[in-house]
């Protein structure tokens, strides 16, 4: 299996088709997915700051529509997957499947009961906040950034957690700050991930995980996904041995898979690359979290991803989990039966 845990799709493919493209999924990304057999891809739903928060429900709404009409003509080979039996059809089919996820809650304003209304859309999974504060939770910095931001979940928050395991969604860690991270756990009492964050150890960023947050989210059965984002993974060592800029950065996504493995345990660690040149090319106008600081160039490249991996003494079976087992098998028990 191989998974992407975040990618910022729905958001590009809304802006695009606003400019008057069609078929971008079809013509920008699905020869990649094909390349390295991608099963599935999470595509966040992420507003920026500066539609919030008016045109914050309007801007989701808008995403979650312009995907599914973007793939209306590819549903043979890419289509979104909002139940078990649409996930395990698609991975059978030789499909790709999409899953979709909101980074942050801040389309919802302060009305939980919305929430029904985005899972009745699709959507299966959600982070409480991007790095900003909202109704629900006040997230961390953003990746080129270094501060701690004080303050945690807020009683909404705490209630939303309750409601997204009530109606089986997922809750995303990524993004939230530490205070915000022992809250969850304080309350959460299904299995959580984080989609898109690193090891501290090997990068201290507020976006990354501390020792005790990894083993919080593997030892209530969640996944971390690895951040291909450069600002995210930290410079590369001096004694490295590598051929090339991207290959020495690569690396630098190696430490710290093999860092997260040794902490998480191999059945808990994944991809979720934030990969976000194509949204940042397609809204030059914003001045994007990750600047355009994407280690791998499109989703072909986690083929050389995995060849790294193995080349540096990752066992085939730790690789394997890595680049899609361990987040399949988390989405694939986390989305509901369609006979529900
Ligand atoms: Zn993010």
């Amino acid at each position: 299996m191989v998974v992407d845990a975040h990618f910022d799709l729905a958001a590009e493919v809304y802006e695009r088709r606003l400019a008057g493209e069609r078929h971008v999924v079809e013509r920008r990304y699905l020869p990649h997915f094909r390349e390295a057999s991608v099963n599935l891809i999470v595509s966040s739903i992420y507003v920026p700051g500066r539609e919030l928060p008016e045109s914050g429900l309007r801007r989701a709404l808008g995403q979650t529509a312009a995907l599914r009409e973007d793939l209306e003509s590819v549903q043979d080979q890419i289509c979104v997957a909002d139940s078990r039996e649409a996930l395990e059809r698609a991975a059978a089919g030789g499909q790709t499947a999409v899953l979709l996820s909101l980074e942050g809650l801040d389309p919802l304003g302060n009305d939980l009961s919305l929430l029904r209304a985005f899972y009745d859309l699709g959507v299966r999974g959600a982070g409480l906040t991007w790095s900003r504060r909202n109704a629900f939770a006040t997230g961390c910095c953003k990746a080129g950034e270094f501060r701690e931001i004080p303050g945690g979940l807020t009683d909404l928050g705490r209630e939303a957690v309750a409601r997204m395991e009530e109606l089986g969604m997922y809750v995303d860690v990524s993004h939230l700050n530490n205070e915000g991270f022992a809250d969850l756990c304080a309350c959460a009492k299904r299995p959580f991930i984080a989609s898109h964050s690193n090891a501290w150890k090997i990068h201290p960023n507020y976006r990354n995980l501390r020792d005790d947050q990894i083993e919080a989210v593997a030892g209530r059965g969640g996944v971390i996904g690895l951040n291909a984002c450069a600002l995210l993974a930290g410079p590369s060592v001096p004694e490295s041995q590598a051929a090339s800029p991207q290959e020495e950065k690569l690396e630098q996504l190696c430490r710290h898979a093999e860092y997260l493995v040794s902490k998480a345990g191999s059945a808990h660690v994944g991809c979720g690359f934030d990969l976000c040149r194509g949204l940042s090319d397609a809204t030059p106008r914003i001045r994007f979290e990750t600047e355009n600081d994407d280690i791998l160039a499109h989703h072909g490249e986690m083929i050389k991803f995995t060849a790294m991996l193995l080349a540096r003494g990752m066992k085939e079976e730790t690789a394997a989990g890595l680049i899609g087992g361990n987040f399949f098998r988390f989405f694939r028990e986390c989305l509901p039966c369609s006979e529900q």
